[in-house]
């Protein structure tokens, strides 16, 4: 988020310092799982997320580095009748808003499409094949590389340790390398960014949580042009990977907290249920896993654009585990939203405000 936000207002001639307290891209980013997807319940993230696929289609011409984009489609595999009545609104909504491609896939589809899934209990499936998945590192390294390009400077190895405050707005941060003085500040510290808007005096709502992620080796039973497969009961999702395949799950019962060691129980809990839902998973060995950090807000919604009790205190968080796809629309909004003062897609429901107006609408579509 901060290199595509970096990107975006260097390219406008402000002048952008971004603080990493390790290096660009170690953190949530570089462990996730690269999925694009259109695919949610809110309106206002599926309006979000057409103009991020579009941004991923033209990142190579904009930023001069090919993001490894790969619109393989995603599918959502349902299994409950209480999910297939949510999805079926949300059909409407995706057609109304425009994403015209989205479809219903009946379970005999789906098994062509994906032929390692079980579809013995699918009531269906939705999908959507401009979704897909891109490179993190690729994403990252583009828009830091286009960023400097623009002046901007990136800072590593320098942590944000006190923000100054006078006079009700930001006056300047203070890091492990010295102050530097700025009327504006945008938060986005991720899975961190309560601990910046502590920092000012602000409570910012998001948590950390866990969540896991494994490779296979070699396994030519879920080809290239696999699409992204989600089994929305349980949260297990798989996609190809270089020549195997990416698994991922959602501990929900694991309580919030920084720890990103691999708990092995619960990957054999995942295996279990991916081998349940594509039983060839089964046969497939390990390779490499690891664990990153969601950074979840009680809506599951990002907070973007300025927090009015702190003038010159803007948030680009709390993506909730979608903050790779909405990266790219998020750095151009808020962009927009700052110099033009409106932005081309309403980012009002993402807006700070909403918490103390205890007006929240929780996406549903979250894995
Ligand atoms: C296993 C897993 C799978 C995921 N899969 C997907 C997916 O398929 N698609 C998707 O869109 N999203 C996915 N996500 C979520 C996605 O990774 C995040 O939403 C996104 O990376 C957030 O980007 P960010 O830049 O806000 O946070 P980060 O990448 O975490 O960057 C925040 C940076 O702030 C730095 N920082 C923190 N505190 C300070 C400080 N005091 N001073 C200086 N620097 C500081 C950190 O070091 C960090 O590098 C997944 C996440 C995980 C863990």
């Amino acid at each position: 988020m901060g290199c595509a936000l970096a990107y975006q207002l260097a390219k406008r001639n402000v002048d952008v310092v971004l603080l990493e307290r390790e290096t660009l891209g170690s953190q949530s980013t570089g462990r996730c799982a690269g999925g694009v997807r259109q695919q949610f319940s809110m309106e206002a993230n599926v309006r979000l997320q057409r103009l991020s696929v579009r941004l991923f289609e033209e990142f190579e011409q904009e930023t001069g580095h090919p993001p490894d984009f790969r619109q393989i489609g995603y599918l959502f595999v349902l299994t409950l009748p209480q999910h297939v009545e949510d999805f079926r609104h949300n059909m409407e909504m995706w057609h109304r808003v425009g994403l015209a491609d989205a479809r219903w896939v009946d379970a005999d589809e789906a098994s062509r499409m994906v032929p390692v899934l079980n579809v013995e209990d699918v009531l269906g499936c939705t999908f959507c094949p401009s979704d897909g998945v891109a490179s993190p590192a690729d994403v990252t390294s583009g828009y830091a590389s286009a960023a400097r390009r623009h002046g901007a400077r990136l800072r590593e190895g320098v942590e944000v340790v006190g923000v100054d405050v006078a006079g009700g707005r930001v006056q300047g941060v203070r890091t492990s390398a010295g102050e530097i003085a700025t009327r504006l500040l945008f938060n986005c510290a991720g899975a961190w960014s309560s601990s910046i808007g502590r920092l000012a005096g602000l409570e910012i709502p998001v948590l950390p949580y866990r969540r896991h992620v494994a490779v296979t080796g070699s396994f030519p039973a879920v080809p290239r042009g696999n699409p992204m497969t989600v089994d929305f009961q349980s949260s297990l999702y798989f996609h190809p990977e270089g020549d195997g395949v990416l698994i991922g799950m959602s501990d929900r019962a694991e309580p919030p907290g920084y720890v990103t060691d691999v708990n092995w129980e619960f990957l054999e809990k995942m295996f279990a249920t991916a081998a349940g839902r594509a039983p060839a998973l089964a046969s497939a060995g390990v390779k490499t896993a690891w664990a990153g950090l969601y950074e979840t807000t009680p809506d599951h919604q990002a907070i973007l654009g300025p927090v009015p009790e702190l003038e010159g205190f803007w948030c680009a968080s709390g993506f909730s585990g979608h903050g790779f796809m909405q990266a790219p629309a998020a750095a151009l909004l808020l962009a927009q939203l700052l110099l033009d003062r409106r932005s081309e897609i309403d980012i009002s429901p993402f807006a700070f405000t909403r918490f103390a107006k205890g007006s929240l609408v929780s996406e549903r579509n979250v894995i």
